[in-house]
């Protein structure tokens, strides 16, 4: 991954790149409101790069679900996007057949990760009771996969990370420890107002889906999603491992900075075969059926 020619040292400036919070009310396009300005490199980066012509793409990855094939396959397109750092949205465990594999994948690849609730569910974190009965037997036979050190991994993420120019949680910013989903305009709405920049990346529903603020909120299930213009918003990049918008491909979004975009990619993967593990593994047949409808 990364631009040809690029030194390590720059990518390392990149990684630990966590900025304090800077608080913008203003458009992407508005470069004396202090949000993410179009045709300009982000304020973190080092001036040299702005000379250099660097720009820098995120890869944007959710729910995976210990779904292995889904997740190599992932890897490996997002190999070819000529993307700089990938960041991961949470909930990395449950339903799928292979948690350990994606925990230890993931933390290879990414060094931003938040916790989803499926993460916290197989810590015991949170109360299962108010989970559907499939959700619930993966959660148990999940939690029985783990290692300790796996578990500890997931125990040691955090619920939100800001990234200076952007923010990343699993569900919402309204509360992050409860996993409200995000699902209207008025959702949308509550976390907007906890913004502290103008853009938040999300998971959670597995629908890939974008609301933008300019003068009201709306939604778009564009698969491109431009920045300019717009005061605040909110990408869900979709799911992974278990996609549920009557799309079975996988998921995940790549952020362009410089470009003010971002994208949604769909790619194919061995459903069969993840769906032959779940079934292997006594899990849920549901598990493995919705795999193949995308729902
Ligand atoms: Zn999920």
């Amino acid at each position: 991954m990364g631009q040809a020619g690029r030194g390590r040292s720059e990518f390392e400036i990149l990684g630990s790149g966590f900025i304090p919070p800077r608080t913008s009310r203003g458009c992407f396009d508005d470069p004396d409101a202090g949000g993410v300005e179009v045709g300009r490199d982000p304020p973190h980066l080092k001036p040299h790069w702005i000379e250099g012509g660097y720009r820098v793409r995120y890869a944007i990855v959710s729910d995976v679900h210990g779904n292995k094939e889904a997740l190599d396959a992932v890897i490996e397109r997002i190999g070819t996007l000529d993307c700089d750092e990938i960041i991961c949205l949470g909930d990395i465990v449950g339903y799928g057949a292979e948690p350990g594999y994606c925990v230890e994948r993931i933390r290879e690849i990414s060094k931003v990760v938040v916790a989803g609730n499926h993460d916290y569910a197989a810590l015991g974190k949170i109360n299962i009771d108010y989970f559907n009965a499939h959700a619930r037997r993966a959660t148990l036979w999940t939690r029985e996969k783990l290692t300790p050190e796996q578990l500890q991994y997931l125990n040691d993420l955090p619920l939100v990370v800001n990234m200076g120019s952007f923010t990343v949680v699993h569900g919402s910013l309204e509360s992050p420890e409860l996993f409200d989903y995000i699902q209207t305009s008025y959702d949308a709405f509550l976390t907007m107002q906890k913004m502290q920049n103008s853009l938040c990346f999300i998971g959670h529903s597995h629908v890939p889906i974008a609301f933008l603020l300019k003068d009201v909120i709306t939604f778009s299930l564009e698969p491109e999603v431009l920045l300019a213009g717009l005061a605040k918003v909110i990408v869900n990049v979709g799911s992974v491992g278990q996609p549920r918008d009557n799309n079975p491909l996988a998921s995940f979004a790549v952020y362009d900075v410089k470009e003010a975009r971002v994208d949604i990619h769909r790619i194919p993967y061995d459903i069969e075969k993840s769906a032959e593990k779940i079934l292997e593994a006594g899990l849920p047949e549901f598990l493995a059926e919705r795999l193949m409808v995308g729902r």
